[in-house]
């Protein structure tokens, strides 16, 4: 699709969706103005970027991501390094909606980087639950946001904080938040009362085999998800946790793609990622809890 198609594809989606839509400085409603840009009742307007997504960033970010750990995530998600989470979390999906509800589902992948889970996601859902299913996906990241756009116009994108979601009360049946922070205010607030939130957190074996070189003599290789499970039960009624694990083998290509893909890395020295590429690992180890909760109070 060329950039002008790209742009109309997203305006037009908006448009059908207007009311997803809520302005992130004074939470006035939104429309598409002239196919073109967002605006609110107040004047404030968010120009739809060529490529398809809208930036509703309300102060410029930096964050440390970067496009090489993008990139790393997309090459892992087509090498189906998150297949059997993703398939196992489009089950969770389709088991929390209530059958022959004849609407459209709205998930919103908080954190959605360059927008591969969410895209394949959406797919999985669709043809399990035959409903139809629109996915949002926001990051702080223009990068992460950018690559998704240009990769897929079935989605909506934004670039967004986390603490001001641009969107409506109670306007999603679903919120997904995969290795990612939580903003558990905005997450009830956006959330519809018969909605879920699933949260995908890594568990202690995740990338062990990575872990091990990296953090050879470092208590960082123990890692313990305990905390981030009893904020989530603070915040949330926690209605199930269950644990994830399997090998996923990798070929060269793929080991260099997931080691700059992941966080262990980006404080790591060049040696010692070198080292980790010369190990000759050929699998790694994929451990993930998954926690889905209903909000406390409706
Ligand atoms: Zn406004």
């Amino acid at each position: 699709m060329t950039k002008s198609g790209k742009l109309l594809a997203s305006a037009r989606l908006m448009e059908q969706n207007e009311s997803l839509f809520r302005c992130p400085v004074c939470h006035g409603e939104i429309k598409i103005d002239d196919g073109k840009s967002l605006l609110c009742t107040n004047a404030h307007r968010f120009d739809l970027a060529k490529q398809g997504y809208v930036n509703m960033l309300t102060t410029p970010s930096k964050t440390k991501y970067d496009k090489r750990m993008f990139d790393g995530r997309k090459m892992m998600n087509e090498a189906a390094f998150f297949e059997p989470m993703l398939a196992r979390l489009s089950e969770i999906i389709g088991r929390s909606l209530k059958p022959a509800e004849d609407k459209r589902i709205f998930l919103l992948d908080a954190g959605s980087g360059e927008g591969s889970h969410l895209m394949t996601l959406r797919e999985m859902v669709s043809r399990q639950i035959q409903m139809d299913v629109l996915g949002v996906g926001i990051d702080i990241s223009k990068e992460g946001v950018l690559m998704a756009a240009k990769n897929d116009s079935s989605n909506l994108w934004c670039v967004a904080d986390l603490a001001k979601c641009p969107f409506a009360d109670k306007s999603f049946n679903v919120i997904l938040n995969i290795l990612s922070p939580s903003n558990y205010s905005e997450f009830d607030r956006l959330l519809a009362d018969d909605g879920v939130l699933i949260k995908v957190i890594p568990d202690s074996e995740y990338l062990k085999e990575l872990r091990s070189v990296f953090y050879e003599q470092d208590d960082r290789r123990e890692y313990s998800n305990e905390q981030t499970i009893q904020l989530f039960d603070r915040s949330f009624e926690l209605l199930d946790q269950e644990r994830i694990r399997y090998s996923v083998p990798l070929n060269p290509v793929e080991l260099e793609h997931l080691v700059y893909m992941t966080p262990l890395s980006w404080s790591a020295a060049e040696e010692q990622v070198q080292q980790v590429l010369d190990h000759n690992l050929h699998e790694i180890t994929c451990d993930f809890t998954i926690l889905v909760g209903r909000k406390k109070n409706k």
